[in-house]
Formats: C-alpha cells, structure tokens, sequence
C-alpha cells in the first residue's frame, strides 16, 4: 500500500474520531484497518465479526462520507474480518427450553424471533431482553378505573413514531403485586416492534444486572452501553430489585443518556420513585421528571371484565369450558386480591371440570377457590400520606413536621408520624429519617422508642393512634 494511501487512511480517521467522539471511536474504530483501495473500493478490516455488523449497522455511511470527503473518488466502503479462523464456540448456543407446554409463547419480542441484537454472543445474551408472555398484550388488557391512566400512557409510548416529541420520559408506572404492570409493560414491547418504528428493548431489572455484570466479565461494557444507546424504548420492570452500586451507576448513566438522546425509558415498579432507597437523589429526581402514574387496586368491575375476558380466552382451546356469570361475580367479589389469583382461581376451575368432566357450578366455585379469598389486603400506606393525616390530625402543616422546630406541639405529631412510618411501611429507619427533612436514623429510632413507651400507659394516645392506622389503611 502506498505512503499516500496510508496517509489518507490516517487523515480519514482523524475526521471519524471527531466526528463521533473518543469514546464512540476507541470502542469501534479503534481496531480498523485498511486493507486496500482498488478503483473506488475501500477495503477496511476489523478483527471480530462483531465489529463488523456493529460497524456496517451504525456507522457504514459515516466512514463511507469520512473517505469521500477525503477521497472523492471513493465509492464504496467494504468491510471484512480479519481472521478468518472461524470459531464454531462463539456461535450463537440454542436457547434453553423454558419448559412450557408452548415453545413458541416465549420470545424477544422484536416480532421476528430473532434477538435483538448483533453478532457477538455475550453481547447478545446481555441485550436478548428478557422472555415475553404472547397473551400480554393490548388486546387482553381490559381498562377499567384504576389502570386508564396507565393504559393510556402506555398506548402513547407504543405507538409514537420515530423521530416524534417524547411527551412524558420516563414514563414510571407503579402499583402493588399483580395489578398489571408486567402486563402493560410487555404490551408496550409487543405493540412497539409490531410497528416496526422503533426498537423496544424489555428487560427485568434483574436481567439488566446480569447483562450489565456479564457484560463487564467479558469486557465488552462499552460495546453493552453502545448496544444500548441503539435501543428506541427501553423497558425496564421490576426496578425496585435493582441493586448494587456499579450496577446503578450504569444505570443512572443509560437512563440519562438514552433520555437526552431523545429515546423513551418505561419504568415498572411497585413504588413510587421517591420510595426507591438504595437509589442515589439524582436517579430518583431523573425517574420522578417524566409521568409517574399509579394503578390502583383493581376494582370489583374490573376484576369481573378480566373473568369474563378470561373465559373467553380459554375457551379458544377449552370449547366445552362454561362459567356461569354468577359464578364469576362471585370469584369478582370473593376473590380480591390481584390479578394472578384471579387467573389462578379460573385455572382450578377449569382443571377441575376438565379432570371431572363436571359442569362449573357455584357451589364448585366455592369449593375450589376458597383458600384464595383473604381478606382485603391491606392498603400500601405512603410517607407522604402519613405525614399529611397526621398533620391534619394535630393540626400542624407537613412544612412543620419536616422541618427543624422543636416546639411540643410539633415534636410529638413528628415522632408519631416517624413511628407509623416505620409501623405501616417498609421503610428502613435512614429512609424514614431522609423522608423526615433529612434526620438521622437514630432520631427515627428514638422516636419510635418513644411512642412505643408512651402507648404502654397513655390509653388516649394509644386511641389516637388506632384511628390514624385506620384511616391510613382504609
Ligand atoms: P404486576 O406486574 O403488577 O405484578 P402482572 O402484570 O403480572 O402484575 O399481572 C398479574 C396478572 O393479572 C396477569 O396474569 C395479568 O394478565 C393480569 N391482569 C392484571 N391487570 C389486568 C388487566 N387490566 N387486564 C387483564 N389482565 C390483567
Ligand atoms: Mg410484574
């Protein structure tokens, strides 16, 4: 190869290094070289076939117009592996049965079986996403009061088009265990890749740790975050099992760049940002910045459209399966609890009429499903709500509870409120004490103590106290 050849190449470089940073440069670039320039065709080698794909999916234009604006006559940029040793154990390993009577229920989800990602495995075993469950979609989604606003937002999120305004980033849907945001959630996935406009990536925040750690083992990290950045949505469910300091500094810094980057980011959670502990303030303000919708528990309505939606799902494949309707208003009623009990509640029956051959009948219904009735569940009591009823109750504002005073008159509704907290929530005691205008957890702790003393001996105090539990938790 010529001296002004190689010059060229290292002139064409330069303009590619400032053209997409440092970074982006040295993860892909940096190993490419030139092979040869033959009547327009630029011969450029990369040593994996990762890189190749990588290179030739996002940057052939870019390192194309890079030799054009250096060479004119440069037509045509081609790409090749350098070693042709092909190594038979990088190939893609078949994918483990999931051990479901359906093979083909579980799949990325991109709608055309194949995963998401290119060429390298262990870049593909991070960015696969995780299994999605084919009857979790729009259709089987039955709205009702307490989900609208969820379902509604979500919807948006599917169906933008490329290249629209994000109108809510992130959008973070929370609610307690089986009230349909994995369901949500894996609908977004479905519906965004059926249309096709942008790739939506669904991961469990579990899945994100191990792609992340797994990644980083094979020190492919920068190709990971790069990976990432090339995602149009990113679903992330279950955040609150998130752990870990590297893994939420990732984190932080995914979720900041595919924001900025104008990429959509839907959150699952079953709390709200402000509850997420082990999270630094800059992650949870980040999260807390686009549209936080709750759902609330499903309702009495909801629960028998569900039934009803069910029924008529299974008899798809189970055509003798009938459940009367007074059956299912009272599986509605009895059985309150969530979404998967519902579901579990028509499996028994159905098991049960197809093992027995015996119509479903209500006195059936009642037989089979009674371990499943429970009592209400109890509410999921906020701080914030807390800190209000208490301070409506003594009335003093939520500012005083928070604040420094040290007044009686503010010093006791504040450890009152301190020892709900602890009582009614999950919190730990440095949360609660962030919560409280930033105490320290020992002052949670003695507040607690305190009450805890006091209700002992104080029977108008202890009254006092049962009827703020109960209107929390009505
Ligand atoms: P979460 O992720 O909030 O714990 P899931 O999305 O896993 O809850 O829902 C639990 C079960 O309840 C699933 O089988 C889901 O399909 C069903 N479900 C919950 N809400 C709805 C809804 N609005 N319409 C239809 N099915 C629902
Ligand atoms: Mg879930």
């Amino acid at each position: 190869m010529s001296n002004g050849e190689q010059e060229s190449w290292a002139r064409v470089k330069e303009r590619l290094r400032a053209e997409v940073g440092d970074d982006v440069y040295s993860s892909w670039f940096a190993r490419m070289d030139l092979e040869a320039i033959e009547e327009g065709a630029v011969r450029l080698s990369v040593p994996t076939r990762f890189l190749k794909s990588w290179i030739q999916s996002h940057y052939a234009e870019r390192v194309l117009a890079c030799w054009q604006a250096q060479e004119g006559k440069v037509t045509r940029v081609e790409l090749i592996v350098r070693s042709a040793v092909l190594r038979t154990a990088m190939l893609p390993k078949a994918k483990p049965d999931m051990g479901l009577d359906n093979g083909s229920r579980y799949t990325n989800g991109n709608g055309n079986g194949r995963p998401l990602s290119v060429g390298d495995p262990s870049v593909h075993e991070a960015l696969g996403g995780s299994p999605l469950d084919s009857r979790l979609t729009f259709e089987t989604f039955v709205i009702g009061r307490s989900n609208t606003l969820a379902h509604a937002a979500a919807k948006q999120v599917a169906s933008a088009k490329r290249g629209d305004a994000v109108m809510f980033n992130p959008l973070y849907i929370h609610s307690g265990v089986g009230l349909g945001k994995t369901h949500l959630l894996q609908a977004v996935t479905w519906a965004g890749n059926a249309a096709g406009e942008r790739k939506v990536l669904y991961l469990t925040a579990e899945k994100f740790m191990y792609g992340f750690v797994s990644a980083l083992r094979t020190q492919t990290a920068l190709a990971f975050k790069e990976a990432l950045r090339g995602i149009g949505v990113l679903v992330i469910d279950d955040l609150q099992f998130l752990q870990g300091k590297s893994t939420q500094a990732e984190f932080c810094h995914t979720l900041n760049a595919l924001i900025d980057a104008g990429r959509q980011v839907v959150i699952a959670s079953d709390r709200p940002p402000s509850d997420l502990e082990s999270l630094d303030d800059r992650v949870r303000s980040r999260l807390a910045g686009g549209l936080v919708v709750e759902m609330g528990p499903l309702g009495e309505e909801l629960r028998f459209e569900i039934l009803k939606a069910r029924v008529l799902a299974a008899r798809a494949h189970h055509p003798a399966f009938d459940v009367p309707l007074p059956v299912l208003g009272y599986i509605a009623k009895t059985v309150t609890h969530n979404g998967r009990d519902l579901e579990g509640a028509l499996n028994r029956l159905l098991a049960h009429n197809k093992l027995t051959g015996h119509a479903v009948t209500l006195e059936m219904a009642e037989r089979e499903v009674r371990d499943l009735i429970r009592p209400q569940e109890p509410k999921r009591v906020k701080i914030e709500d807390i800190q209000r009823v208490v301070a409506r109750q003594y009335n003093v504002s939520r500012s005083d509870l928070l604040s420094s005073r040290r007044t009686a008159n503010v010093v006791r509704p504040r450890q009152v409120a301190m020892y709900l907290a602890k009582t009614l929530t999950l919190r730990s005691l440095p949360e609660i004490g962030r919560r409280f205008g930033g105490r320290d957890h020992t002052t949670v702790l003695h507040a607690v103590r305190k009450i805890e003393g006091l209700v002992g001996n104080d029977m108008a105090l202890a009254e006092e106290i049962e009827i703020l539990k109960r209107q929390l938790q009505e």
